[in-house]
C-alpha cells in the first residue's frame, strides 16, 4: 500500500492549513479505505491476558475502551492539532464540554480567574453561577480593554478565559497584548476561537496556552452533530485535562468524530466563502439599519486590530434596531429565505434574537452590562448566493418600516 502521511507530523506539520484540513490525522485501516472509516466500537479485543494488562499498564500501544481513545475520534484530534499548531487536541462531545473540561480540568477551590464579559451565555453560566458553588471566583470585564486584564489580575488568579471575536457582540480581544500580560504574570490563558476557527485565527500564534471549541459550528458547519475540542501542550493535555475527562466521561461518539472530520475537509472553502458572503451583506444592511457590527468593514471600532489577527471578518454579525424586541421580531418574521435559528456556523444563514433565546438565560442587568440589547439581532451567513439574502433583507426590512 502507497505510504500514508496524514500521521507523520514532520510531513503533515509542512503543509499548508486546506491540505492538513483534507488529510491531516488520516490512518488507513488494511482495506485501504480512502476516506477516514468510521469505527463504531465501544471495547477492543487482546490476543492475551497478558496485553490487555501490558495495556493498562501503558507499556503496550493500543486501544483500550472507547471513553479514553478511539480510531476515529483519533484522526480527528490530530487533524484539530494540526490546524491549531498546538501539540495536541482532545475532542469532547460539544463545545461546552470542551469549555467545562478546560476550566475544571485545571482550577481547584481558592483559585481566582479573570473573564470576558462578552460570552456565550453558558460560557457565563461557568463563570457567574457554577465556578463560585465550587469556591473559585470570577471577576469579569470588558476584554477590549488591556489595562482591565493586568488591573484584575489577584495573587491566586490562575487564569484568563475569552472569546475573540465573542458572542455576539463580536467584541474583540487583542490576543497578542492579552497573553502577554497573563505570560508575565504566570497565568495561563484559555481561548474560546469557535467564531474565527484555525483557519482565520490561530490564538497560540499570539501567545494563547489553550484554545477550546465549539466544533458544532464552523467544523461541522453543515448544522448536523455537536462537538467540542480542547488544543494546548502534549503536558497539559496529558496530565491536566486527560485525568479529568477520562473519569468524567464527556467524550465525543466516534460518529459525530467522522462528521467532523467530514465537514473539516471543507472548512477552508466555506470558512473563505461565508466570509466573502458575510462582507457583501455586511456593506448592504451597514446602510439599512441603525447600527451593525461586523469585524471585516471598516466601521467595528476594533476593524484594524481583528485584521491583524484574523485573516477574514467570520460568518457572523451583530445589527441593531431602535424598535427594540418587537421589531427585532417582526424582521425575523418577515424573512423568507433566512431562517430563524440560534445555531452559527452553518452553511445556511440564520438569525435569532439573542436577548430572548441564547443569552436569555443571563439577568437583564448581565445582559446590558453585555451589550445585548432588546433590538439587537445576530446573523449567520451561509453559502447560499448573497444576492439572494441581501433580496430577502430588502424586502423584509421594508415589511418592518426601514
Ligand atoms: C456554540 C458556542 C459554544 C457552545 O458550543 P456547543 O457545541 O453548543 O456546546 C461555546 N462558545 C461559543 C463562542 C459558541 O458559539
Amino acid at each position: 500500500m502507497k505510504k500514508l502521511t496524514g500521521q507523520d507530523r514532520s510531513i503533515t506539520s509542512r503543509w499548508r492549513p486546506a491540505t492538513q484540513a483534507v488529510r491531516g490525522g488520516t490512518a488507513r485501516s488494511n482495506y485501504g479505505e480512502t476516506s477516514e472509516a468510521l469505527f463504531l466500537t465501544s471495547g477492543y479485543a487482546y490476543d492475551c491476558a497478558g496485553d490487555a494488562a501490558a495495556r493498562f499498564a501503558g507499556d503496550q500501544q493500543g486501544m483500550t475502551y472507547s471513553r479514553l481513545q478511539n480510531p476515529t475520534v483519533e484522526m480527528l484530534e490530530q487533524r484539530i492539532a494540526l490546524l491549531e499548531g498546538a501539540e495536541a487536541c482532545r475532542t469532547m462531545a460539544s463545545g461546552m464540554a470542551a469549555m467545562t473540561a478546560a476550566l475544571l480540568c485545571q482550577l481547584s477551590q481558592g483559585d481566582h480567574i479573570v473573564a470576558g464579559r462578552a460570552a456565550f451565555g453558558s460560557c457565563r453560566w461557568l463563570t457567574d453561577t457554577l465556578l463560585p458553588r465550587f469556591g473559585i471566583t470570577a471577576t469579569i470585564i470588558d476584554a477590549r480593554d488591556n489595562d482591565a486584564w493586568r488591573a484584575a489580575i489577584l495573587p491566586n488568579t490562575k487564569l484568563f478565559f475569552f472569546e475573540t471575536p465573542a458572542n455576539p457582540t463580536l467584541d474583540v480581544v487583542d490576543l497578542e497584548a492579552v497573553c502577554r500580560i497573563a505570560k508575565d504574570a504566570g497565568i495561563l490563558t484559555v481561548v474560546d476561537n469557535a467564531f474565527a476557527t484555525p483557519l482565520l485565527q490561530r490564538p497560540m500564534d499570539y501567545g494563547a496556552d489553550v484554545v477550546a471549541y465549539s466544533a458544532t459550528k464552523m467544523m461541522d458547519g453543515q448544522g448536523r452533530v455537536l462537538a467540542g475540542a480542547v488544543c494546548g501542550t502534549a503536558d497539559f493535555i496529558e496530565n491536566t485535562l486527560l485525568s479529568f475527562t477520562r473519569n468524567t466521561g464527556p467524550t465525543l461518539s466516534a460518529f459525530n468524530a467522522w462528521v467532523v472530520l467530514k465537514g473539516l475537509e471543507t472548512l477552508d472553502l466555506r470558512i473563505r466563502r461565508q466570509s466573502e458572503n458575510a462582507l457583501k451583506v455586511a456593506q448592504f444592511l451597514e446602510k439599512r439599519v441603525p447600527r451593525l457590527l461586523y469585524p471585516g468593514l471598516a466601521s467595528h471600532p476594533q476593524h484594524d486590530l481583528a485584521m491583524k489577527q484574523m485573516s477574514a471578518g467570520g460568518t457572523i454579525l451583530s445589527l441593531y434596531l431602535d424598535g427594540g424586541r418587537a421589531q427585532a421580531h417582526a424582521l425575523l418574521d418577515a424573512l423568507e429565505l433566512v431562517d430563524i435559528s440560534n445555531n452559527i456556523g452553518d452553511s445556511r444563514s440564520l438569525m435569532t434574537h439573542p436577548a430572548s433565546t441564547t443569552h436569555s438565560g443571563l439577568s437583564e442587568a448581565v445582559r446590558a452590562e453585555m451589550g445585548v440589547e432588546e433590538g439587537m439581532l445576530r446573523l449567520n451567513i451561509g453559502l447560499e448566493d448573497p444576492e439572494d439574502v441581501i433580496e430577502d433583507f430588502d424586502r423584509a426590512l421594508k415589511a418592518v418600516g426601514l
